[in-house]
């Protein structure tokens, strides 16, 4: 018979299970028996909008035998089975290929790792056997197929004879060695508490022989019978009490069932009755997936009608700004057979989802107040989301979204949320201020800062591509209105101070065109500042369009073609020794006056962390200025 070869990819993983350390190799059982429910799940599902199939469900199950001879381990199903090419395209191609390419982005050196992040499917088998073989039969199908692998050289699939529809899979142990006892898998309690820890929930019974020894009389020789016993509660843990249940319940349910590797960060479990009557069992995971910002992620939550699952992924349960939930809803008033385009416009549909919008916000902003470390962490893998929430909706999420936002302040250069800000500013001080830049360090530097600061007023440094595009958008929280310190007006004199700068740039209007018409056309206007302390310039904004907006638009691959450029204005400080030398330039020597405009336009570009046109000849204006 024709050994056919593995896809590279499944080779590899393959590969990896036979070879592999895992401590954890007992997870095989809930990979199988997570299949098997999986095909009964298309068996029934399919059954329901097909009356004539004439399925009963309290015959569909999950069998495991246990053969101590032959060291062999069976698990069969009556799900809806594998032609022969099924089991040639999902055996011999690895489906979990997400995990693989995870492996490959992050160069993870052992398969440890990837063992314990992600469910790894049916190869699993191979942590344990040496050989696995693979009866099924497609429902509906006259024909049996056998698919059978001792690794990485290939499998064989042949014709058989099979009963039923379903798939059995037999698992030859592999020999015991010092390190692992393979036995163990062979001992029925074993295999008991497996079940009983892995896959308790799954709604089919999962049925096996176990023997109960009773001791009579002592001298007696005991007697043994057997029973074909259901080893799994098959209450699905979302229908199962609240109290009845501990973190660790909830943890392992959702570490299995969403292929996640550590404990979620909270779960949210709700009953709900009324205008929807529901359970909702949801997850915000602690991490975000390593694909999560990136179009490859697909958002839902599962949607199953009265404990049958009907689609794996509802992504009209979730809005965008929530898509890092995991979870599930199970509903009564949902009809099994509703189709895709259906259950968009179904009523009960959207009512559920607008609820579970308000209990995920709820439940974070109950994480806020009283987990502040969790919300943080939290914060920090899907804060970007929450940002883009706003964002995308042009604002109009924002009365959901506004309060969940974190900035990291000036004061005490901790995160803070917009209410918390707002609720100690000063008397006198009319704006939120914030200021953008790639760093912390980097905007603490910024000479803009420097007067807001001494002012006593707190700043919000914004280090994320997308935060002053949110500010911009939401305008104002709580009535106060949002103002980039690099903003032309900070309103950060006084009245006094107003009138006196006004004064020296009536006197200087005629330098300031001068150098204006030095730096041709690259600034839009050349003046006094009003929020300069010690640094002798800054750039401002004058537009729409700010110059940290510049930098992120100009970043765009999109936008590689049309540039956008801030309208940028050269704020100088009069107070500054350097002023009094322009103006003294002024008089004199007006060829060395466009000399230093230009450099202290540079050294304010630079400032700024926007690259020079022209570094040469900064470079040499600076060396005229030391010779
Ligand atoms: P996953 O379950 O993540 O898709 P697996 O490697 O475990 O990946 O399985 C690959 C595919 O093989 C499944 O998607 C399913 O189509 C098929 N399969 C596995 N086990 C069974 C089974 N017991 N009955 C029917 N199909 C199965």
């Amino acid at each position: 018979m024709e050994t056919k070869q593995f896809k590279a990819e499944s080779k590899r993983l393959l590969d990896m299970m036979i070879n592999s350390i895992y401590t954890h190799k007992e997870i095989f059982l809930r990979e199988l028996i997570s299949n098997a429910s999986d095909a009964i799940d298309k068996l029934y599902f399919k059954s329901l909008t097909d009356t004539s199939m004439g399925v009963n469900r309290s015959d569909l199950k999950i069998d495991i035998a246990l053969d101590k001879e032959k060291r062999t381990i069976t698990i069969s199903d009556n799900g809806i089975g594998m032609t022969k090419e099924e089991l040639e395209e999902n055996l011999g191609t690895i489906a979990n290929s997400g995990s693989l390419a995870f492996k490959k982005e992050n160069d993870l050196g052992d398969d440890v790792d990837i063992i314990g992040q992600f469910g790894v499917g049916f190869y699993s088998a191979f942590m344990v056997g040496k050989l696995v073989t693979v009866y099924s039969k497609a429902y509906g199908s006259n024909e049996a197929y056998k698919w059978e692998s001792v690794g990485v050289d290939g499998y064989t699939i042949d014709k058989c004879d099979k009963e039923g529809h379903g798939t059995t899979i037999v698992i030859t142990l592999k020999d015991n060695t010092e390190e692992e006892n393979y036995d163990k898998y062979l001992e029925q309690w074993q295999i008991q508490s497996l079940v009983k820890k892995y896959s308790d929930y799954i709604r089919y019974p999962i049925k096996m022989d176990v023997e109960h020894t009773h001791y009579t009389e002592e001298g007696k020789e005991p007697e043994v019978h057997v029973e074909n016993e259901t080893l799994n509660s098959m209450v699905p843990i979302w229908k199962k009490n609240k109290n009845e249940l501990t973190d660790d319940d909830y943890n392992n349910f959702y570490i299995e069932k969403f292929n996640d590797y550590e404990p979620p960060i909270c779960h949210i479990h709700s009953r709900n009755e009324g205008v929807a009557t529901y359970d909702a069992l949801l997850f915000i995971p602690a991490r975000a997936p390593f694909n999560y910002y990136s179009k490859e992620y697909e958002k839902g939550l599962q949607l199953y009608s009265s404990g049958v699952m009907i689609m794996e992924k509802c992504a009209d349960l979730l809005p965008d700004y929530f898509s890092f939930v995991k979870g599930l809803v199970d509903s009564e008033d949902l009809s099994l057979n509703i189709s895709r385009e259906m259950l968009q416009h179904d009523r009960q549909l959207k009512i559920i989802a607008k609820n579970i919008e308000r209990s995920i916000k709820n439940e974070l902003v109950k994480m806020l107040k009283a987990k502040r470390e969790d919300y943080e962490k939290f914060y920090s893998s899907f804060g970007l989301q929450l940002k883009f929430g706003i964002y995308q909706s042009y604002g109009a999420a924002k009365d959901t979204l506004s309060d969940l936002l974190l900035f990291t302040s000036s004061a005490e250069k901790k995160k803070v949320t917009l209410d918390e800000y707002v609720s100690r500013m000063r008397e006198d001080q009319k704006y939120i201020y914030y200021a953008c830049g790639e760093s912390v360090d980097r905007i603490e530097m910024l000479p803009q800062t420097e007067l807001v600061k001494d002012k006593g007023y707190e700043i919000l440094y914004c280090t994320d591509d997308v935060d002053e595009f949110v500010l911009k958008v939401m305008i104002n929280y709580k009535d106060k209105q949002f103002k980039s310190v690099s903003d032309k007006d900070l309103d950060l004199e006084t009245e006094e101070e107003k009138e006196e700068i006004k004064k020296q740039a009536e006197d200087c209007k005629d330098m300031f065109e001068f150098m204006k018409s030095t730096l041709d056309g690259k600034v839009s206007d050349v003046r006094l500042s009003g929020k300069l302390k010690s640094y002798p310039v800054c750039l401002s904004s004058d537009g729409t369009v700010s110059i940290e907006m510049e930098k992120v638009l100009n970043s765009m691959p999109q936008n590689s073609e049309n540039k956008v450029t801030a309208e940028k204005a050269l704020e100088l400080n009069a107070s500054h020794p350097v002023f009094e030398t322009l103006k003294k330039l002024y008089e004199s020597d007006k060829d060395k006056l466009a000399k230093y405009t230009k450099l202290l336009y540079c050294q304010a570009l630079l400032i700024e962390g926007i690259g020079l046109e022209n570094p040469t000849e900064f470079s040499n204006l600076v060396c005229e200025l030391m010779v």
